[in-house]
């Protein structure tokens, strides 16, 4: 198959009339285009970008958004995430993750991690989320929650031993899948036990995988942390042993600079969720510092309930904002920072071939119309893609070269059926 754009953004520049050739669910090669061939995908006033990737995200409580929209933190925890999380059978938990993957695809987001953790002691649930991804089509990182914090709902917890043992099966069903690889992702400091870590790291290392895991979202977790273990979160994890390349520690809002430059030591990397911060109230993330001091970083959603949009380029945007408001610095950190955190970053750091229009990659990229208001007038088009570009300019999305968004409708499910099961699944509910 071949694509030919007006513009495409490969090899880092934006290059026109070139066409991009796409074999097996991967980039074979992109050249410029010269004559019209028969069967060319041609994409007239549009230019394709690589598509965005959700290093963060949980797909369930897409269900619950609106439900506790202006409260705290514990608020939200113990009103809305933990009794409406219990309503969810494994259908509504497949319908949630449809509902969250298919916002992101029109969104132009092309790859989604769901930290996941509605297990029921077994793996049946996390099986019907990735149901839902491969049926709508969207590239998907299965973190496989590790939970054994007593005060969390029954339905989250494990035994470390029962976790690692799901964990490593899951994984290994999941081997060969090239639409889904599965990771380990023991929840947080303060909702798994440091034997669950430990575990999570284990199979991660037997595995070679990455791991997930929640850490300094808000600043009552370094100082439980602290209280409960003699050392604030980052410290925790290096006093651990899972401090390292494989960590993706997630949020790290509440670091202090030697954690900062601990993480960058030991090559830990970041998802970064600036918009979830800014919804519950948590702080501000070091986004420079980390980057200085050598951190990886990725951007994600968070989960739907607690941001409350699905989109990476809203991401990308917040990003830079974010640390310019906090560092009194329009300069602070610039569009194609942002946009690379939000693609090739995230890619990089979930060790996936994703992220980047090259030859090799996976074929998972975006058109976006420059007839769009949002993109006029045309000075520097990345520019415009992170800070002005409306959603409504996405047009049509490619996940492993299958067309999965064309003229901003989903082509792999009936969108009106699926809104239609989200409405019946959360019929009735109310705070
Ligand atoms: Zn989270």
């Amino acid at each position: 198959m071949r694509i030919v754009p007006d513009l495409v953004l490969a090899d880092g520049a934006w290059r026109a009339d070139h066409a991009v050739y796409v074999t097996d669910g991967r980039i074979a090669a992109v050249d410029p285009a010269g004559a019209t061939q028969p069967g060319d995908v041609r994409l007239s006033g549009k230019a394709l970008l690589p598509g965005g990737v959700n290093t963060h995200n949980h797909t369930f409580q897409s269900l619950l958004r609106g439900l506790g929209d202006d409260l705290d933190f514990m608020g939200w925890r113990d009103r809305v995430l933990y009794p409406f999380s219990q309503r969810l059978d494994r259908d509504g938990i497949k319908v949630g993750a449809a509902l969250a993957f298919a916002e992101l695809l029109l969104h132009g987001a092309t790859t989604c991690v769901d930290f996941f953790y509605l297990q029921d002691e077994g793996n049946e649930n996390a099986e019907a989320v990735i149901d839902a991804a491969r049926e709508i089509g969207i590239r998907l990182v299965l973190a496989r929650t590790m939970y054994d914090w007593e005060g969390a709902p029954k339905r989250y917890r494990e035994t470390p031993a029962d976790a690692a043992r799901r964990m490593r099966e899951l994984i290994a069903a999941h081997r060969h899948d090239e639409m889904c690889s599965v990771q380990p992702a023991p929840h947080s400091a303060h909702g798994a036990s440091p034997a669950m870590i430990r575990a999570g790291w284990e199979v991660a290392e037997a595995e070679n995988t990455r791991f997930h895991i929640h850490v300094a979202e808000g600043r009552y977790e370094g100082e439980r942390t602290l209280a409960e273990h003699g050392a604030t979160p980052i410290r925790y994890l290096d006093r651990l042993g899972v401090l390292g390349p494989r960590m993706i520690g997630v949020h790290c809002v509440w670091l202090d600079d030697e954690e900062i430059a601990l993480m960058g030591a030991r090559g830990a990397a970041l998802s970064y969720c600036p918009s979830s911060n800014m919804f519950l109230g948590d702080g501000i993330t070091r986004v420079p510092e980390l980057l200085r001091a050598g951190v990886r970083i990725g951007l994600g959603t968070d989960g739907g309930c607690t941001n409350n949009r699905q989109s990476v380029l809203e991401e990308m945007r917040m990003t830079s904002l974010l640390q310019r408001v906090r560092l009194l610095d329009g300069t602070a950190l610039p569009a194609e920072r942002a946009f690379a955190m939000g693609t090739s970053g995230g890619a990089g750091i979930l060790g996936l071939e994703t992220g980047e229009i090259t030859r090799g990659r996976l074929a998972d990229f975006v058109a976006v119309d420059l007839e769009d208001p949002s993109l006029h007038p045309r000075h520097d088009l990345l520019k415009s893609v992170v800070y002005a570009m409306s959603a409504r300019a996405v047009t049509d999305v490619w996940v492993h070269g299958r067309r999965v968004v064309a003229d901003r409708r989903l082509v792999t499910v009936d969108q009106a059926a699926l809104m239609a099961r989200v409405r019946e699944v959360t019929k009735g509910w109310v705070l």
